[in-house]
This record gives C-alpha cells, sequence and structure tokens, in this order.
C-alpha cells in the first residue's frame, strides 16, 4: 500500500511528490500522457525547447514561490516584451511610450497624454450624447469596446486591440465585457516589460527539466490513465491527489464543464530567425492566427552550451472553439461553468480520501505560481 497516488505529473502533482516524499510518504505519480510537466511540458526540437502546451513565461511576487521553483531551476533573464504587428506596422506591446511614438510621432510623456486625453474625450462626449446624457455625466463602459476606448482612445483600439481581441475570443468587441481589457498596462515610460512582476524568467534547460528535477527519485508510471483502471488505483493507495478535470472524475454526470481551446501550427524553419522575438501579436482582424512564438528567443537563440542554433521553431496560435474530447485549456469562468463547478465541488468534498488540485481539479484560471502556492498550501495541510 502506497501513501499518496498523484494523478498528473503536472506542476500541481510535481509540487506535492516531492513534497510527501520528502515527508518520508511512498507516493507513486501517473501521467495519461506520454510525459512529464503536464501544460508546462517544453519538447527539445533542433536544440531548442519547444513550448509544445502554449508559450510558459514564469512570473511572480510571491516570494516563497520563487524561493521554492528556483531549488528546481536556474531562471534566465528573459523579460517578456511582445511586439504587435497590423498590417506590417510594428508596435511595442504593453501600451508604453515606444508604441506612443510610433502611433503619432510623439517625443515627450505630455504630448502622449495629450493626444490620448483628446481622443478619450472626443468619444465619450459622443458617447455620452447618443446616451441622452451631456458632457461631465459620468460614463460608465458597458463593454469591452468602450471600455478599451475610455481608457486609451481610438487609434490603439482600432489598430492594436479590435481584431486581436475579435479573434481571440470569437464575438465583436461590442459583446465582450469590460473586464478582459483592464488588465493591459498603459505607461508613459518606455518599458516594455510586459509584467508587473518582482520576478520572471524561464528554467534554463527547459521546463520538463525543471519537473524532472522536481520528480527526482520518484516512481512515475507515463501512458497510464487513472480511468483505465480505476478500482486498481484506488487499492493500492491510501489518498489520490487528483488533478485531472473534476468533471471526468464524476463522469460528468452533472454536466460538461466549458473551457477556452487553444491551436497550435508548429514549423521547424531552415534558417537562423524568423521574427527576432519571443511573440508577435498579429493584431489585425485579417490574419487567421492571433500570435507566433518563436520559441528559441526565450533562451536568447542559444543551445545547451550556449552556442547559436541554425534553425528555428515557430507556431502559430489560434483560437479555436472548444468541444467535449478537446484538449482542455482555460477555464471559462463565466456563471455558468462557475454554478456546474460548485455542485462538482460539493461532491468532490463527500470523496473523504481524494484531494482535488490544480487548474483542472479547481477548475480555475492559475498562472504556475498560483498553482504552486496551491499545492503547497495543501502540503502545509495534509503532510505533517
Ligand atoms: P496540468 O499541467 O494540466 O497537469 C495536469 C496533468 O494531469 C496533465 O499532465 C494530464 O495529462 C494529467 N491527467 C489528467 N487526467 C488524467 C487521468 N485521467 N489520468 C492520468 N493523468 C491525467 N501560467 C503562467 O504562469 N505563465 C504563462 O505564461 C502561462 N501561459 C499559459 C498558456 C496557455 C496556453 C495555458 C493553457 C496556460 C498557461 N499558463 C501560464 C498556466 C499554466 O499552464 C498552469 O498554471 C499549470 O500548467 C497548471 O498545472 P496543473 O498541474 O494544475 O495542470
Ligand atoms: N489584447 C489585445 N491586443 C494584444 C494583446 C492583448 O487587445 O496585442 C487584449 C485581448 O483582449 C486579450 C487581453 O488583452 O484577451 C488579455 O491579453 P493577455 O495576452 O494578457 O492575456 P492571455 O491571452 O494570456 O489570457
Amino acid at each position: 500500500m502506497i501513501d499518496y497516488l498523484i494523478v498528473g505529473a503536472g506542476l500541481y502533482g510535481a509540487v506535492f511528490a516531492h513534497e510527501a516524499a520528502k515527508a518520508g510518504k511512498k507516493v507513486l505519480v501517473i501521467d495519461k500522457r506520454p510525459n512529464i510537466a503536464g501544460n508546462v511540458y517544453t519538447e527539445d526540437v533542433e536544440g531548442i525547447h519547444v513550448h509544445k502546451y502554449g508559450a510558459h513565461i514564469f512570473h511572480t511576487n510571491n516570494t516563497k514561490v520563487w524561493n521554492y521553483i528556483t531549488k528546481f531551476a536556474t531562471f534566465n533573464r528573459f523579460t517578456n516584451s511582445p511586439v504587435a504587428n497590423y498590417k506590417g506596422e510594428l508596435y511595442s506591446l504593453p501600451f508604453n511610450m515606444y508604441t506612443f511614438n510610433k502611433m503619432w510621432s510623439v517625443i515627450t510623456p505630455d504630448e502622449a497624454k495629450a493626444k490620448i486625453e483628446s481622443q478619450k474625450k472626443d468619444y465619450i462626449v459622443a458617447k455620452l450624447a447618443e446616451r441622452g446624457l451631456s458632457e461631465g455625466d459620468e460614463f460608465i463602459p458597458e463593454n469591452l469596446e468602450e471600455q478599451a476606448i475610455s481608457l486609451i482612445g481610438t487609434d490603439i483600439y482600432e489598430k492594436l486591440i479590435k481584431g486581436y481581441t475579435e479573434k481571440q475570443w470569437g464575438r465583436p468587441c461590442t459583446e465582450l465585457p469590460a473586464f478582459i481589457i483592464k488588465r493591459l498596462p498603459v505607461r508613459l515610460t518606455f518599458d516594455n516589460n510586459y509584467f508587473n512582476a518582482l520576478y520572471q524568467g524561464i528554467p534554463v534547460g527547459g521546463y520538463t527539466k525543471m519537473v524532472a528535477n522536481m520528480l527526482d527519485g520518484i516512481e512515475v508510471k507515463l501512458n497510464t490513465d487513472y480511468f483505465s483502471d480505476r478500482d486498481y488505483f484506488n487499492s493500492i493507495a491510501e489518498k489520490i491527489i487528483y488533478t485531472g478535470p473534476i468533471d471526468a472524475y464524476f463522469d460528468f454526470k452533472l454536466g460538461t464543464l466549458e473551457y477556452r481551446s487553444v491551436r497550435f501550427e508548429n514549423e521547424v524553419l531552415d534558417i537562423p530567425n524568423f521574427q527576432g522575438n519571443a511573440a508577435v501579436n498579429y493584431t489585425d482582424r485579417e490574419t487567421p492566427w492571433t500570435r507566433i512564438i518563436e520559441h528559441k528567443w526565450f533562451e536568447f537563440g542559444k543551445g545547451e552550451n550556449g552556442n547559436d542554433l541554425p534553425k528555428t521553431v515557430i507556431s502559430r496560435e489560434f483560437s479555436s472553439e472548444w468541444k467535449p474530447g478537446d484538449e482542455p485549456y482555460y477555464p471559462v469562468n463565466d456563471e455558468k461553468n462557475g454554478k456546474l463547478y460548485n455542485k462538482y465541488k460539493e461532491l468532490a468534498a463527500s470523496e473523504k480520501n481524494v484531494i482535488f488540485g490544480g487548474r483542472l481539479g479547481e477548475y480555475k484560471y492559475y498562472d504556475m505560481d498560483a498553482v504552486i502556492a496551491s499545492a503547497l498550501d495543501m502540503c502545509d495541510k495534509v503532510l505533517n
């Protein structure tokens, strides 16, 4: 009899397995995929660590998590600074002085501010008039388009937000909630860093190696689906840590939780440099993909020994509708799915020997640092 069967070799499972083994527990990790690391899995292609399930940039303000994860990998100094390509015009992201200079040839923060303010003002006055209100009345944005223009003006909205957002969400900006865009930073400085995090980087050697270090000395069985022999797996362990989809655990008996999906088209190119940056967003409506990732730039184009790599690997990302059976990517945190999840959570509470954790087990839009924090909290609770 083992103490813990851990279903899923992603970050949640790996943190739990590592801590449980350290506490002297007998553990077994299984994963239905042929590889460890879950969605942070990086695959070696032409000496490049390809982020197979989507680009992953580690960023956190949580010092405890940073101190923990850096025990398993050295992180490089990668800083996320995507470039926007609008019909061949290139702009810096997030919106900052480089963006405003390119858009309007403004030089100083005051000039940029004046330009944004004047576009905002014209728009808000017109919208208030449409609503039968007068200038000076409060303008409350009712959808993403109104939120975006009242934050940053019409030019940036038209060139850098509208097309990208409509492709990503498959709906017009006038039908999307305002809150989606609140996350985009607007800076009157020359700062291209996409994240406002204290710590940021990519694990040297790839995420797979980092997770392998976490699982060092722990038995892992790959290509092993928990549901292929559920009774057997339940019989060998005192407790189960389940990091798969919570609805699948209950045979979808209350209904299916929905996800947003992404499709990747990967290409190996016989050239050393395709776009000169890890991420380029295509912000027009006509280009069918939302962005292209060129994986080698997460590690400055260098191989294991600091050598330049002759080839490159790119991934075009397409936003796609999710249907049952597809790879689940982003949980949809709307009211309908939230209610269904809460019902599954009640069922989960009655499974005394099972802990549901991680992005799929808790149906939460977790970043990597949050998943690690959540797993460490659980370890504190259950491992003495
Ligand atoms: P997962 O990594 O999904 O692991 C769950 C594992 O369980 C999988 O390996 C799966 O195969 C296995 N499993 C499921 N069912 C079974 C079963 N029945 N039997 C056996 N095994 C099973 N976070 C960031 O911080 N920065 C980013 O830049 C970032 N980018 C992202 C981009 C994309 C496209 C996506 C989708 C997410 C991104 N994230 C990012 C979030 C990050 O991927 C997650 O926080 C993290 O990977 C979640 O880890 P997890 O262990 O909970 O789940
Ligand atoms: N966004 C945009 N243009 C861009 C990048 C992002 O309009 O070039 C908008 C878009 O609506 C997107 C939101 O900002 O849904 C959040 O983008 P981010 O890349 O931060 O989120 P993620 O795709 O990681 O969820």
